[in-house]
């Protein structure tokens, strides 16, 4: 029997507007996420960070507005009450959530952004916008090589270091949930192929939408 449906019947409407990725990076921290996030904010035009409302107190160098919207447990709660996260997690004693508005907005208008989120976070953002999430998990290539970052960045206790590496522990247990998973061995391969990761998903046939009219156009 012959087939009814013609390949351009498969596509996608050619009225739906390329949606905005939201592109999700989580590590337990001193994996390199961060370094890796904002080598990827230099080098890529068209994705842009999604910054995090937080109430923990501000590190030195750290900008208001850039790394965190920093506010006050009040304030972060009164936006809980007003639903205006996306998601939102407590963190290690302190709360951490994506403002709604700008990106709902902007993944409308197809703009990527990137988040800097742990699992909790993740998972909610899947649950909510399944087809818009990628996932990537950064691991450190050992627990000794992660434990040996932490010694050299910052100068703690011991007892500090054991309590940031029972959280790594913690955040690392989550790596299977993740799309991807990157072991970062050293920081500039890690980048590539975080990168490459982003343009392939950029690729998606479903993300395409504007290449429907090339198509149409191909098939006569
Ligand atoms: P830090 O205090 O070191 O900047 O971040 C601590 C942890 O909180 C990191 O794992 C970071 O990814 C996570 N985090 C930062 N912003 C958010 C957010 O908006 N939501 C969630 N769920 N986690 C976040």
């Amino acid at each position: 029997m012959a087939d009814t449906h013609t390949t351009a019947d498969a596509l996608p409407s050619p009225n739906l507007a390329r949606r905005g990725i939201m592109f999700i990076l989580s590590s337990p921290s001193g994996a390199g996420k961060t370094t890796i996030s904002h080598m990827l904010l230099g080098a890529d035009e068209e994705i842009q960070l999604s910054v995090s409302a937080t109430t923990r107190p501000k590190r030195p160098g750290e900008v208001d507005g850039i790394d965190y919207h920093f506010v006050t447990e009040a304030k972060f709660d009164a936006m809980v009450e007003g639903d205006d996260f996306y998601e939102w997690a407590e963190v290690f004693g302190h709360k951490y959530g994506t403002p709604k508005g700008y990106i709902r907005k902007g993944l409308k208008e197809g703009q990527d952004f990137l988040f800097d989120i742990d699992w909790q976070g993740t998972q909610q953002l899947k649950q909510k916008d399944e087809q818009d999430v990628v996932t990537v998990f950064i691991l450190p290539p050992t627990l000794e090589a992660l434990r040996h970052r932490l010694e050299t960045r910052a100068q703690d206790s011991e007892d500090v270091i054991d309590r940031r590496m029972d959280r790594a522990r913690a955040e690392i247990s989550h790596w299977a949930e993740y799309d991807y998973v990157v072991i970062n061995d050293d920081v500039d391969e890690c980048f590539v192929k975080v990168r490459e990761i982003l343009h392939a998903e950029r690729m998606r046939r479903t993300r395409q939408t504007g290449l429907i009219p090339f198509v149409r156009g191909l098939m006569g």
